[in-house]
């Protein structure tokens, strides 16, 4: 977003580049035409965007560089790990020392860590997450923007507002004006530099509408596009990635296909599986994850969807509890503890501590007003910030009283930019440090940054 740090390109193999700054080392994809080291980029979600002017790089760095070391110092105090332990089971204890040593956890062990009931333990197993975070991802944050571009979805999922139970919902479809006019505030005035446009799944909508204006958004402004409209089938997902889009998100809710079943209707796991492993090999980055809460699910559920997702090698997994709405079949539901959604973001950094992101959701932070602070200070590494308009953003009601629903995006901003300094995290989001996350992402066919028409 608008406080991004642009890195340095210090070496260049194909279509990856390794970016530096003040030290920090990332690997990125590049799509753009006769890219050259020395010069200076912003990279969002591992993909280089931009290309900045050196003067203009210089001063921005320069605004940066004391803050930068600063806000290091502040999450390595806050990430540091307590060798006491006297107060943890003994057998819980060694599975926290096999994390901390990044031992590979057996399945079992993941189980005993989302199975934990003692405050001490929770504790502990919170700092275990924090302190992995820090040690593979550092203090970088990644602020993407969300754009709900239409209320319509001809989905009947029980967990959610705009599902064909609710029909009292007034619905929205933004105009291809006013998605135009979304991104181009989004960016020209708030300086976002990754945007999610976000729908459900509306009949009204073709694909091939939807790849002109992303076709049209990426002519216009350097942008990592994420799409997250539902099922549109692997024909539709290559469509949208030509026309530009980048990144995915889509979870998969749960790993169990009986629940899946019984909550989506109509709809088959292994349909939503194929698709997300067909993004990926497309190059799509891949947000995705699942639903913490639904009725009938177990913690060996929730292990199966920590691991479910981590064989999806994604960019960002994305955890949440479920938040009854009061118009669907799950109306009665009850929202699992705050603690209990932390506790699986914290297992699930754990599971995979070096290569993927992780954000704190909104209905996170819909159930706990301090989820962004639990979420940070449980591995996670990323938020999300609702650009929607604000005509229609409370119309887009997957759930009631939606956090951000009716903030201003200067005021979301504040907030978050004061909530990174307290915690000592920098808004940027230059690559990743493993290049091994980038070795299956970058696609076959270079398109040097131009989407088909
Ligand atoms: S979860 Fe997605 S597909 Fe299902 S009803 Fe909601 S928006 Fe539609």
């Amino acid at each position: 977003m608008c406080y991004a740090i642009p890195g340095k390109i210090i070496a260049i193999e194909g279509r990856r580049v390794t970016l530096e700054y003040f030290g920090e080392k990332r690997e990125a994809i590049h799509e753009l035409p006769a890219l050259a080291l020395g010069d200076y980029v912003y990279a969002q979600g591992g993909w280089v965007i931009d290309r900045i002017d050196p003067a203009e790089a210089a001063s921005i760095l320069e605004f940066w560089r004391e803050q930068f070391f600063q806000l290091q110092a502040t999450d390595l105090r806050l990430s540091r790990l307590s060798s006491e332990k006297s107060e943890i089971d003994r057998h819980v204890a060694v599975v926290f020392d096999r994390a901390i040593e990044e031992l590979p956890l057996r399945d079992e062990e993941l189980l005993t860590l989302l199975e934990l009931k003692s405050g001490h333990e929770l504790d502990y197993l919170y700092k275990v997450a924090n302190f992995l975070r820090y040690k593979h991802q550092g203090n970088s944050c990644c602020i993407h923007g969300i754009i709900e571009f239409s209320s319509h979805c001809s989905g009947s999922c029980l967990y959610c507002g705009i599902s064909t139970w609710n029909r009292e919902l007034p619905r929205y479809r933004l105009t291809r004006e006013e998605i135009l006019e979304a991104v181009r505030e989004a960016v020209e005035i708030w300086g976002f530099k990754a945007l999610v446009l976000q729908s459900g799944e509306d009949p009204d909508r073709p694909i091939d509408e939807l790849a002109a204006i992303i076709t049209e958004i990426r002519a216009r402004w350097p942008l990592l596009i994420f799409i997250s409209c539902g099922e549109v089938g692997i024909p539709g997902l290559q469509r949208l990635f030509n026309a530009g889009a980048r990144g995915l998100l889509m979870r998969f809710e749960t790993s169990n296909p009986e629940l899946y079943a019984r909550i989506r209707p109509g709809r088959i796991l292994e349909n939503r599986m194929e698709q997300l492993r067909a993004a990926r090999d497309m190059g799509y980055l891949l947000i995705t994850g699942g639903l913490i809460g639904i009725p009938g699910q177990t913690s060996r559920d929730l292990l199966n969807d920590i691991l479910l997702a981590r064989s999806l090698r994604p960019d960002m997994y994305s955890f949440g509890p479920l938040i009854p709405h009061p118009a669907t079949p799950l109306a009665k539901a009850v929202s699992p503890s705050s603690a209990e959604v932390r506790k699986v973001l914290a297992v699930c950094r754990i599971a995979d501590p070096r290569e993927s992101r992780l954000v704190v959701t909104t209905a996170f932070e819909t159930l706990d007003e301090t989820a962004r602070e639990q979420g940070l200070t449980s591995g996670a590494n990323s938020v999300m910030m609702n650009v929607t308009p604000d005509a229609v953003r409370p119309s887009y009601e997957l759930y009631p009283d939606r956090a951000h629903a009716r903030e201003s995006i200067s005021g979301q901003i504040d907030v978050t930019l004061n909530l990174l300094g307290r915690l000592g995290r920098a808004p940027t989001d230059l690559g990743t440090r493993d290049s091994r996350i980038l070795g299956s992402s970058v696609p076959e066919s270079s398109t040097n940054g131009i989407p088909d028409q």
